[in-house]
């Protein structure tokens, strides 16, 4: 049994209530370990610690943020294995992918650690001889940050990295179902020897930690990865004083295969970009749309493909894990009944069920349907889980504007070996992110982010460090 504890001004404390909150293995359903439950104490304590101590953080020069971020990359890498093992431990995902959450993650220390040197303002050339005008970069100031529990270490660490680096304090607030991974994860903070107060952790009550975020109007930014609906919530909240924000929310990802596609690549692609995380993830395909003349051939090769991943335990070798919850797997019974009822067709899978006797945690076979249309569900909502549903289209026109009837615009993917065709659609599609013969997007270096009610605000990159700066402009007069 693991318990957490709260990081506040450089100290691991209990909540001030000594209330815990229970953290389960969504495999098995046990009980894993214990969490501190911050108080309205403790939370306002956390804040305040942020806010002090952004004025003596955003004065050390980036090289020596830049070193304490480095510090921390190579702490993370060697404790790897173990922080994989909690990933999958309270989150289910496969211990192989866990591990790559982490090295993806820590990937955004390395590059921000340098990245924060980069940054860089302007000497305008001058209305007349006696002026001097001069443009600085600088922090906007305390970041709240709020993230979800599908990459639970990654989330938080994509949004740290360039906060830091630009000269921002932090008060992190994970998920509840996946807190133990980020109380591990600032154990390495606290041994890297970052300043107290700079990097603070508070787990519990969502709504409380949320509001007294919003009200603290010393805190500069909300920077929030999360459902639409929250995402919406928290952009209503942040009117009262006005805090700066970026917004990841949910995705509804097309992957169009087209008749010169490279089948081989279009299912690898499909499988990588759907059944990653069973599905959990935001840029996960949620809509696949294949050209009539290959519609069969890439079905059955597909099919094959997909009937051999297994569901299981994470830590014993299974291509894929349970789903996080109750309601997570009755979105995807759901979506898959509707279907069904609808007149979709089921090519595989399609079994939902409980381990253990059906006490413990809920899986989802890998399931394709086919003939699905724009009037089901798993057409228009973000399904979540390892479901494929696959329709067939005529002409590039028409697929555009399939692919593009979506309320998100998060990430979108495309196969074809035609590349006039390959950059034709990808300029067409309204969406943030697109993948060309790919099923894997995302990295340090890129930016990361969506359009429409996807959200806004980018991660990766300069673009990424751009979000936690504001411009502060200097006229002189000589
Ligand atoms: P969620 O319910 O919106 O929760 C996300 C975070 O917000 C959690 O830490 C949650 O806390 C917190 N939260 C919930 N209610 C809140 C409130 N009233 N005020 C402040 N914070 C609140 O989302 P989820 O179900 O965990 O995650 C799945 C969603 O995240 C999907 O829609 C997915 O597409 C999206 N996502 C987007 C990206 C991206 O980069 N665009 C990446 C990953 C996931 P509790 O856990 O304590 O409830």
């Amino acid at each position: 049994m693991i318990y957490g504890k709260l990081y506040i001004n450089g100290e691991f404390r209990d909540a001030e209530s000594n209330k815990t909150f229970d953290v389960t293995d969504p495999y098995s359903l046990n009980i894993v370990g214990k969490q501190a439950d911050a108080s309205e104490k403790d939370i306002l304590l956390a804040l305040e610690g942020g806010v002090k101590s952004f004025k003596e953080w955003k004065k050390l020069s980036s090289y020596e943020r830049g070193k304490l971020l480095r510090y921390l990359y190579d702490l993370v890498l060697e404790n790897e294995e173990e922080l994989a093992k909690m990933i999958t431990l309270e989150q289910g995902k496969p211990l192989s992918e866990a591990l790559g959450e982490i090295r993806y993650g820590a990937s955004y220390l390395a590059w921000y650690a340098e990245e924060g040197i980069r940054v860089k303002g302007d000497i305008l050339s001058p209305t007349n001889v006696s002026m001097r005008m001069n443009v600085l970069k600088e922090p906007v100031g305390p970041v709240g940050i709020i993230t979800p529990w599908n990459f639970p270490f990654a989330m938080f660490v994509r949004k740290m990295a360039p906060a830091l680096a630009a000269g921002c304090t932090v008060i992190v607030k994970p998920a509840e179902e996946t807190p133990l991974i980020a109380f591990k994860f600032f154990e390495l903070i606290h041994k890297a020897g970052f300043p107290a107060g700079v990097c603070q952790l508070l787990t519990g009550d969502p709504v409380k930690i949320g509001q007294l975020m919003m009200k603290e109007a010393g805190i500069r930014k909300i920077s929030f990865t999360g459902s639409t609906e929250i995402g919406k919530l928290l952009m209503s909240q942040a009117a009262d004083t006005l805090k700066k924000l970026s917004l990841e929310l949910g995705g509804h990802a097309p992957l169009i295969v087209f008749k010169n596609a490279n089948l081989d690549k279009a299912v690898e692609g499909t499988i990588t970009s759907k059944f990653r995380n069973c599905g959990q993830v935001c840029i996960a395909t949620n809509r696949v749309f294949v050209q009539k003349e290959i519609y069969n051939e890439f079905i059955n090769k597909l099919t094959e493909k997909v009937k051999v991943l297994k569901e299981g335990n994470g830590f014993t070798g299974a291509d894929m894990g349970p789903i996080i919850n109750e309601d997570g797997y009755k979105k995807i019974v759901s979506h898959v009944d509707d279907a069904l009822n609808r007149g979709a067709t089921l090519l595989s899978g399609g079994k939902g069920y409980r381990n253990e006797d059906g006490k413990g945690g809920f899986m989802y076979t890998p399931t394709i349907i086919s003939n699905v249309n724009e009037d089901m569900k798993i057409m228009k909502e973000e399904t979540f889980g390892p479901v494929v549903p696959i329709s067939v289209f005529d002409s590039e026109e028409e697929v555009i504007k399939l692919a593009n009837n979506s309320i998100y615009g998060l990430s979108a993917y495309i196969f074809t070996e035609n590349i006039s065709q390959g950059i034709r659609v990808s300029e067409s599609l309204e969406y943030g992110m697109v993948g060309v013969n790919t099923g894997r997007i995302s990295s340090a270096q890129a930016p990361f982010g969506g359009v429409k009610m996807s959200g806004y605000g980018r991660e990766g990159g300069y673009y990424g460090i751009e979000e936690y700066l504001v411009t502060k402009y200097i006229g002189i007069g000589i």
